[in-house]
């Protein structure tokens, strides 16, 4: 069974400890409520994914996953950290095409795809996100864009890539920390848009996740994750607390 995945990005927030505590008491809350066909990931900050791994070590269906990480080995790349070294510290997956690294660190569609390509290589599953900003959903080009998001952004690696490995998350950039939630009607067209366009471009397009973040809430979780296509969340601020991110989980 392909489960749906539950994921957590607390961004660049948390201590060490904050981080870990929120970890194990996520676990707590949760406890053998694990829907059987859910699996959570948390991204925590670089300082905090080995104590965050510790705290999920064991514990089936959880996974640790990264915010980031730079397409090359090794190297002379200050500041950056690889493949290699996040699966060092735990990682199963690793974000790739966040808004906030498209539009406030300037990544490039072909940057992203080096990522892509290079994360899937070294064995990182990867989370791609694409979505519209507010000004292309107003001129009408929300298929425009995840066309030429999902095109390029994928464009490098191997068309029979498992449907395992690779999870695209559709992220609406006005819906993103900002409390506005896409409309049942927005999501599930632009999932179904996906949905075909990762038909055309992979042999297991029809089986990869499609994941629904922006501004996902406890009270609003179950209606989205019941929605055609929605494979699962990628939740920002709602999931900064155990009580709040453990609701969606089951929700
Ligand atoms: C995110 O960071 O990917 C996200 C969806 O954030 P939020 O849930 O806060 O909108």
């Amino acid at each position: 069974m392909i489960k749906k995945l539950m994921a957590a990005n607390w961004k660049m927030h948390k201590t060490l400890r904050e981080a870990t505590q929120n970890a194990r008491e996520l676990v707590v809350a949760i406890g053998k409520n694990l829907p059987p066909d859910r699996e959570v990931i948390l991204i925590p900050s670089f300082t905090a994914l080995h104590g965050v791994g510790e705290m999920v070590a064991g514990q089936e269906g959880y996974f640790l996953g990264a915010q980031n990480f730079y397409p090359a080995k090794e190297g002379a790349f200050t500041g950056e950290i690889s493949p290699d070294q996040l699966k060092d510290a735990g990682c199963v997956y690793a974000l790739v095409g966040h808004s906030e690294r498209r539009h406030v660190l300037g990544e490039t569609d072909d940057f992203l795809a080096q990522k892509v390509s290079f994360g899937l290589e070294k064995k990182l599953k990867i989370i791609f996100c694409v979505g519209e900003k507010i000004s292309e959903r107003k001129q009408e080009q929300v298929e425009e864009v995840l066309t030429r998001q999902l095109e390029k952004g994928l464009e490098k690696i191997h068309k029979n890539v498992s449907a395992l490995d690779l999870v695209i998350a559709y992220e609406p950039v006005w819906a993103i920390g900002t409390g506005e939630t896409a409309v049942s009607e927005d999501i599930v067209q632009a999932h179904s848009f996906i949905r075909t366009k990762l038909m055309d471009i992979l042999e297991q397009g029809k089986q990869t996740r499609i994941l629904y973040g922006g501004s996902v809430k406890p009270d609003n979780c179950s209606s989205i994750i019941g929605l055609d296509n929605v494979d699962g969340v990628l939740v920002g601020g709602a999931s900064l607390k155990a009580d709040s991110f453990s609701r969606i989980v089951q929700a």
